[in-house]
C-alpha cells in the first residue's frame, strides 16, 4: 500500500517556523531562493533549464550537493573544501536522529546505506553507484566514501579489536593510492583519470565493523603503457620513479636525470611524483616489501627502455628489421633488468615463428617494421596488465575477510564515466557498453520498478516517459546478431577483412535497429551508435584485431625464461599458463575475446548490484578546465541529459515518498480504527471496535503521530533545515 503525501505541506509542527515560512511563501506567490533549495524535486516547474538554474545557483554559493529525487547529484567544486569532508562532519552525519535532515551530502548516502546494513529486521547488501563523465569527481567522491565508512565503522569495543580494525581500514585505505599509481593517468581531461573500473565491497561483521574488503576491477587501459594521445601521460607510477627514485636507486634501474623516454610523454609537468614516497608507503602497509617493491619498479625500468627500442626498415623480406643505432643500449639494459636473454629478446621481437604442416614444422619469418613495433608495445602491455592484476589480488589478499568475518557489504561503484572523442574503438564500446548496462539497471531499478508498482496497486498515475535503452543494448550485445557477436565472429573466422568491409556488414546485419546509424560525410569507415548519452561514432579499423587482442606465443615463452622473480610469479611456466597462450596460426580456435570477458565481468557485477538496495550519485563536471567557481551552462547541461536526470526528477517529485507494506501498515496503525468518531462508519467498514477508547481529536492526534513522525522522517529536509535540525 502506498501513502500519497504532499512533498510541500509537511505540517506545521515539524519544521516549525520553517514550515511556515515556506507555506507563507508560497502563499504570497514568493519563491524560496534557488540556492536553498536542497532537492531539485522542488524546482517548479521542473524542465532542464530550471534544474540548471537552481545547481548553478547552488554552485555559485559554494553548495555542491543536491538531492534529485533519489539520486544525489554531486558537483565538483574543483577547489580544496576540506571542511565539507572534515571527521567532524563525518560524525555528525552519522550521530544525525535524521541525516537526510542535514544538508544533502555524500555522508547522507555513506549513512544511509550503513544503517540499512545495520537493519536488525532485515539487513540488506548496499551498493553506490557513483557515475560521472571524466573528471566529474567519482574517484574523489567513492575516496571520501571509504574514508567515511572508515570512521563510522571502525571498532570502538576493546584496544585490541580496536588495533585490528584500525589496520584494516588503513590498509583499505591504502589501496587507493597503489591502485591510483598503478591504473590512473594525466589526461586531457582529468590529471588523475582513472583508467580502470573499480567495484569495490566494504565488508561488515555482525557488529556492523569493517572488517575487511575485496577490490574487482574492469578493463585496464593497456595500451597506454606504450601508446598515449598527444598532451597526455603514462600511468602515474613511472614518471614517480624517475622523480622519486635516489640515486642508487637510479644507478640500479638505469634511470640517469633528464634521461628522456619516448614511453614518458610530458615528463615536465609536474603532477604526481612527490606521490612516490606515499605509493611505496601505501604499499608496505598493504604487505608489499621494499624488495618486492623494488623488483616492480625495476620491472617498469625495464619497460621504459624497452620503449626506446627502435627499428629500421629493411629492404630485403628475407632479412629482419635491423636496430637504430640508437636502440642498441636500451635492448641491452631492457633485457638486463628484465632478466632476459639478449639475443632470444631481439629474436621474438623481429622473428615470428610459425607452425603448420601436419608435423608442426616451425617456420621463421622476419617480421616488418610495424609487426616489430606492435610485437615489442604488445610486450610491455602483456607485462604491465599482468603486473597491474597482480597487484590488485595481493591488495584482496591483504585486505580480504574470511567468509564467516563478514555478514553484509556496501559496494562502492566507480567506473569511467560515457565516452565520446573524434576517435573512438574498441575501448569507448566497451565503456560506453558498461555505462548502457548501468543506466538500464537505474532504469530498471528505479524508474521502471517504481512506475510498474504504481500500475499494480491500480493509482492514478500519469506515465513518464523514460528513456528506455534496451534497444540500444540489443544493438550492442543482443542475440543471435549485434556488434559483439560480429566482432566476435570476425575474431572467429580469423580472415582478413578491411575496416571498410566490417563496416558494410555490421550496417547490413543490424539496418533494423533504430540505435545504429551511419554518417555519410565521414570518409573513414564508421559506425554510430545512439547511446542514451547520445551518438558515437565508432572507426571500425583495427575493431577486431583489438577484440582478438592477441599475443605471440613467443612473447609468452620469452617471459617464461625469464629469471627475475616478478617476472617468474607473473608467467609461470605451468602447462595450464601456456593452453591460456593466444593462437598466432589460422587453424587454431580463438580464446575468449575481449569484448566476450568483458561482458561476462560486467554481467557478474550486475548480478551483485542487483542482489543489493542501489543508491547513485550522479557526479557533475561544472567545466572542462578545472576550473573552481566556473559554471558551464552548456557543458552541464549536456551531462544532465545525458544521464537522464529531469526524468528522474519528475518520476520523484511526482511519486511517492512513503512505501509501507499492507501488513505493516495494518499492524501499526489498526488502533486508528478505534479512534475513529462513532457518527462516521461507512457502509462497508467493518465494525468499530468494543470502545476501548473514546474518539477525540487529541486522541486521534496523538494516535496519528507515529504517521505523522513516519512521514516528516522520510520527506526530504525543507530549503534551510539544516541549519536549524
Ligand atoms: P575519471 O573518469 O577520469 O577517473 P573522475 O570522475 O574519477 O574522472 P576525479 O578524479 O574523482 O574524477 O576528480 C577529478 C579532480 O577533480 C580531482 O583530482 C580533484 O582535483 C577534483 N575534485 C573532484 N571532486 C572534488 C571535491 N569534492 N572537492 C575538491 N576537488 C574535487
Ligand atoms: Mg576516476
Amino acid at each position: 500500500m502506498l501513502q500519497q503525501v504532499n512533498g510541500h505541506s509537511s505540517g506545521p509542527d515539524a519544521h516549525g517556523g520553517k514550515a511556515l515560512r515556506e507555506d507563507l511563501q508560497e502563499f504570497l506567490g514568493q519563491e524560496a531562493p534557488l540556492h536553498l533549495l536542497d532537492d531539485l524535486t522542488k524546482v517548479n516547474p521542473v524542465t532542464l533549464e530550471t534544474v540548471l538554474r537552481c545547481l548553478q545557483a547552488r554552485y555559485m554559493a559554494d553548495t555542491f550537493y543536491t538531492n534529485a529525487g533519489c539520486t544525489l547529484v554531486a558537483l565538483n567544486p574543483f577547489k580544496p573544501v576540506p571542511q565539507l569532508y572534515s571527521p567532524d562532519l563525518m560524525k555528525e552525519y552519522h550521530a544525525a536522529p535524521q541525516p537526510q535532515k542535514l544538508k544533502p551530502h555524500i555522508f547522507t548516502v555513506g549513512e544511509q546505506t550503513y544503517r540499512n546494513v545495520k537493519s536488525l529486521i532485515q539487513p540488506v547488501n548496499q551498493s553506490i553507484v557513483v557515475s560521472g563523465e571524466s573528471g566529474a569527481g567519482k574517484t574523489w567522491t567513492s575516496r571520501c566514501l571509504m574514508k567515511f565508512y572508515a570512521v563510522v565503522a571502525a571498532s570502538p569495543t576493546s584496544w585490541e579489536s580496536h588495533k585490528i580494525a584500525e589496520r584494516i581500514e588503513q590498509r583499505i585505505l591504502n589501496s587507493n593510492p597503489v591502485m591510483e599509481a598503478f591504473g590512473n593517468a594525466c589526461t586531457l581531461r582529468n590529471n588523475n583519470s582513472s583508467r580502470f573500473g573499480k567495484f569495490i565491497q566494504l565488508q561488515m561483521n555482525r557488529a556492523h565493523q569493517m572488517t575487511g574488503a575485496a577490490v574487482q576491477t574492469y578493463l585496464l587501459e593497456k595500451t597506454r603503457v606504450a601508446c598515449q594521445a598527444s598532451n597526455e601521460r603514462n600511468f602515474h607510477i613511472f614518471y614517480q620513479i624517475c622523480k622519486g627514485a635516489s640515486a642508487d636507486e637510479r644507478l640500479r634501474w638505469h634511470l640517469p636525470e633528464g634521461a628522456a623516454f619516448s614511453w614518458l610523454p610530458n615528463p615536465e609537468r609536474t603532477l604526481e611524483e612527490d606521490c612516490f614516497e606515499v605509493t611505496r608507503e601505501a604499499m608496505l602497509h598493504l604487505g608489499i616489501g621494499t624488495l618486492t617493491q623494488n623488483n616492480i619498479f625495476k620491472v617498469l625500468a625495464g619497460l621504459l627502455h624497452l620503449g626506446n627500442v627502435r627499428f629500421a626498415d629493411c629492404e630485403d623480406e628475407a632479412q629482419p628489421c635491423q636496430l637504430m643505432d640508437d636502440a642498441k643500449g636500451s635492448v641491452r639494459t631492457s633485457a638486463s633488468l628484465l632478466w632476459l636473454p639478449e639475443d632470444p629478446l631481439l629474436e621474438t621481437l623481429r622473428i615470428r615463428t610459425i607452425r603448420a604442416g601436419r608435423q608442426q614444422q616451425v617456420f621463421r619469418k622476419p617480421c616488418s617494421l610495424a609487426e616489430c613495433d606492435t610485437r615489442r608495445d604488445c610486450l610491455a602491455k602483456l607485462i604491465y596488465a599482468r603486473l597491474f592484476d597482480w597487484l590488485v589480488s595481493v591488495i584482496n589478499s591483504s585486505i580480504y575477510a574470511a567468509p564467516d568475518s563478514w555478514t553484509t557489504f556496501i559496494g562502492l561503484l566507480d567506473v569511467y564515466g560515457f565516452e565520446s572523442f573524434p576517435d573512438n574503438s574498441l575501448e569507448q564500446l566497451c565503456i560506453n557498453y558498461a555505462n548502457e548496462k548501468l543506466q538500464q539497471h537505474f532504469v530498471a531499478h528505479y524508474l521502471r520498478a517504481q512506475q510498474e508498482e504504481y500500475a499494480l496497486e491500480g493509482l492514478e498515475w500519469s506515465f513518464v516517459n523514460y528513456q528506455d535503452n534496451q534497444t540500444c543494448l540489443d544493438l550492442i550485445e543482443g542475440t543471435p546478431i549485434s556488434i559483439c557477436s560480429l566482432l566476435n565472429e570476425e575474431c572467429r573466422l580469423n580472415r582478413p577483412s578491411s575496416a571498410a568491409q566490417l563496416q558494410t556488414r555490421i550496417e547490413s546485419a543490424l539496418a533494423g535497429s533504430p540505435c545504429l546509424g551511419h554518417n555519410k560525410l565521414s570518409r573513414e569507415p564508421s559506425f554510430i551508435v545512439v547511446h542514451y548519452a547520445g551518438p558515437v561514432r565508432y572507426h571500425t579499423a583495427g575493431l577486431v584485431e583489438k577484440n582478438k587482442d592477441p599475443v605471440p606465443p613467443e612473447l609468452t615463452r620469452l617471459l617464461q625464461q625469464s629469471e627475475d622473480p616478478l617476472l617468474k610469479v607473473l608467467f609461470p611456466t605451468d602447462p595450464e599458463e601456456k593452453s591460456q597462450e593466444e593462437p598466432s596460426g589460422k587453424s587454431r580456435t580463438p580464446v575468449l575475446t575481449v569484448v566476450s570477458r568483458f561482458k561476462a565481468s560486467l554481467e557478474q557485477l550486475l548480478q551483485v548490484l542487483h542482489s543489493t538496495t542501489p543508491h547513485y550519485i550522479r557526479c557533475i563536471k561544472p567545466n572542462s578546465k578545472g576550473q573552481a567557481q566556473t559554471f558551464l551552462r552548456e557543458e552541464v547541461l549536456s551531462q544532465l541529459e545525458a544521464c537522464g536526470l529531469v526524468e528522474t526528477i519528475h518520476i520523484s517529485a511526482a511519486g511517492f515518498p512513503i512505501r509501507v507494506s499492507h501488513r505493516n501498515f495494518v499492524e501499526r496503525y489498526a488502533l486508528l480504527r478505534r479512534l475513529r468518531p462513532p457518527t462516521a462508519p461507512g457502509p462497508q467498514s467493518p465494525p468499530l471496535n468494543e470502545g476501548r477508547s473514546e474518539w477525540s481529536p487529541q486522541a486521534a492526534e496523538a494516535a496519528l503521530q507515529p504517521l505523522l513522525q513516519d512521514i516528516l522522517r522520510t520527506l526530504p529536509a525543507l530549503p534551510g533545515a539544516a541549519a536549524t535540525s
